[in-house]
């Protein structure tokens, strides 16, 4: 923190009280005892897309390799949620060195990936006023946390209201209408929201949602590409993304997430053990050479 932000940060506290994200503590949106915490809940990268349903074929082989800073529980899901809503510069401090380090041990010294942002859907953007993936990777470059890997903003939702998801919305439309007659479907009709989508329905939702902004195909073509996003569920979004990515012609080598919602049971994988990093190359890579 410079001077002049821990000033603005006391001037600011004084105008507007704040409170500890995490421990409600006063005068800091998050005070030195959670940011620790924090750090410490991201102190080893694990490997996540095994628990994420749309990230592995039926022989349980990951489709796309995912490293997450660490588990979405605890001071590090309170910080990232109130990041989500509100994007203050000091959760931004502790979160994007965090997500650096993940990308570290994933690459593990190698170096010229794009790290490709996961779009925040419209909604929640006109919501927010601001996507909390992008702004931490902006967080990234302006404190040079990642020198050797350049972000790239490449992706982006598609805004037209594609006609194949027709059937599926009329179905909703249905079942929304027969919910309220039947006990216990309730599940179906979930509004808008992907909260408490099983893998399928939110697979279907978000398939075929993204595309390369047409500017940037020449920038992503032959190159190998990290995805970059902040919490890991069904992998679903991921795997839209990579198709996306794939589709343009860029490489996708894993993806990066700051936290996994479903941690693998078993102790973290030691991605600092392997000098190679987490995130395999193409030459390397047995899913990459099976495309
Ligand atoms: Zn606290």
């Amino acid at each position: 923190m410079t001077e002049l932000q821990g000033a603005l940060a006391e001037l600011l506290a004084l105008l507007i009280p704040v409170e500890c994200v995490c421990c409600e503590v006063e005068d800091t949106v998050l005070c030195g005892v959670c940011a620790q915490n924090v750090r410490h809940l991201c102190k080893q990268p694990f490997r996540a897309e095994q628990e994420s349903p749309s990230l592995v074929d039926v022989n349980g082989i990951a489709t796309l390799q995912v490293v997450a800073a660490g588990a979405y529980r605890d001071e590090l899901a309170r910080c990232l949620l109130s990041f989500k809503r509100s994007g203050q510069w000091r959760l931004a401090d502790v979160l994007a060195p965090c997500l650096a380090k993940a990308v570290e041990s994933a690459i593990g010294g190698r170096t010229g990936f794009l790290l490709v942002p996961i779009p925040t859907n419209g909604r929640a953007y006109r919501k927010r006023g601001f996507s909390p993936v992008h702004l931490l990777l902006l967080w990234v470059r302006l404190r040079r946390l990642l020198p050797h890997c350049a972000s790239i903003d490449a992706l982006q939702k598609k805004r037209s209201w594609p006609m194949d998801r027709l059937p599926t919305a009329v179905f909703h439309m249905l079942t929304g209408r027969l919910a309220d007659v039947l006990p216990g479907r309730e599940s179906l009709v979930q509004g808008n929201g992907q909260k408490g989508l099983g893998r399928g329905e939110r697979a279907r939702r978000v398939r075929g949602s993204m595309r390369v902004r047409r500017r940037r195909i020449k920038d992503i073509r032959g190159r190998e590409c990290i995805l970059i996003d902040d919490v890991l569920t069904t992998g679903a979004t991921l795997a839209e993304a990579a198709r996306a990515v794939k589709a343009a012609g860029g490489v996708v080598c894993g993806a990066v997430v700051l936290a996994a919602t479903r941690p693998p049971a078993y102790a973290p994988f030691a991605a600092e053990d392997d000098p190679h990093g987490v995130i395999k190359t193409q030459s390397k890579n047995k899913w990459l050479k099976d495309e």
